[in-house]
């Protein structure tokens, strides 16, 4: 599934060969995506110039003088510049129609979206409720201490709720609590001030590196170059049950944790 640092990379693939550029056209050939493609996406859209391309969680928001584009990629989506005269494959639900090249949406599973508004984008149902980024300055430990007063939810699900900090995913959030010697089940209201800032900084190192090297590598993800990314090497715990921690030697567990799988160290993580 792509998570943010997917995103990010994606964002930063597709700003320069879109951002300031007139959309010549619009090719919806599947409108029946998580929530259905507004039908006159095309009307809407067509000669509006993107002044400009951002990221809030995992959503990106095209910016045009009629209003934002806000795209999420869902499950298995996936937003790659292609060369004009490439016809569309499987899967290629939308294009954006420009000068010389294509911006194309693809999405085997269809829990991707490509949604409109003329409003705030992030006053939008699905954005509004989001919790602050984690590589801004409002996320730090204190944030997180405080929201989880006398909270008895785990804390790997505490950290994967949106409403709390957006885009850490179960890759990310199994990585930076190991890095950071927590027992993924403690509750996240018994985790100490101290534990939380060490928590926050390895979630920021963790994302921030996932970013630097372009992604994880995970089945359905391809950068919008083609090519997988490289993060997967660099991971710990995530998927490598049975095998020695790196730290300790002690083989790592595997548990299910609001139905996904956590990886950890019983050792060094309490
Ligand atoms: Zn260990």
């Amino acid at each position: 599934m792509p998570e943010l640092p997917e995103v990010e990379t994606t964002l930063r693939g597709i700003t320069p060969h879109i951002s300031g550029k007139q959309i010549t056209d619009i090719v919806v050939r599947q409108q029946k995506l998580r929530w259905p493609v507004p039908r006159n996406l095309r009307q809407l859209l067509k000669n509006q110039i993107i002044h400009s391309i951002k990221r809030r969680g995992k959503y990106l928001l095209f910016e045009t003088p009629a209003g934002h584009v806000i795209i999420h990629l869902g499950m298995s989506g996936s937003l790659r510049i292609v060369a004009s005269h490439l016809d569309p494959q499987k899967h290629d639900h939308v294009d954006f129609v420009f000068n010389k090249k294509i911006l194309r949406f693809h999405d085997p599973r269809r829990f991707g979206s490509v949604l409109w508004t003329r409003k705030d984008p992030l006053q939008h149902k699905l954005l509004q409720k989001l919790g602050p980024e984690p590589l801004s300055k409002t996320f730090h430990g204190e944030y997180l201490h405080t929201l989880a007063t006398a909270k008895k939810v785990n804390i790997k699900n505490f950290i994967m709720n949106s409403h709390v900090v957006v885009g850490v995913g179960n890759i990310y959030a199994s990585e930076s609590l190991f890095l950071s010697g927590i027992h993924p089940q403690r509750a996240a209201g018994r985790v100490s001030l101290s534990r939380y800032e060490v928590l926050a900084n390895n979630i920021q190192k963790v994302l921030s590196a996932a970013i630097e090297l372009g992604g994880t590598s995970l089945r359905d993800f391809v950068k919008e170059d083609g090519k997988p990314g490289y993060f997967a090497n660099r991971l710990n715990v995530y998927n490598k049950k049975g095998e020695p921690c790196p730290i300790c030697k002690t083989p790592i567990q595997v548990r299910v944790l609001g139905q996904r799988s956590s990886f950890f160290c019983s050792h060094c993580q309490h």
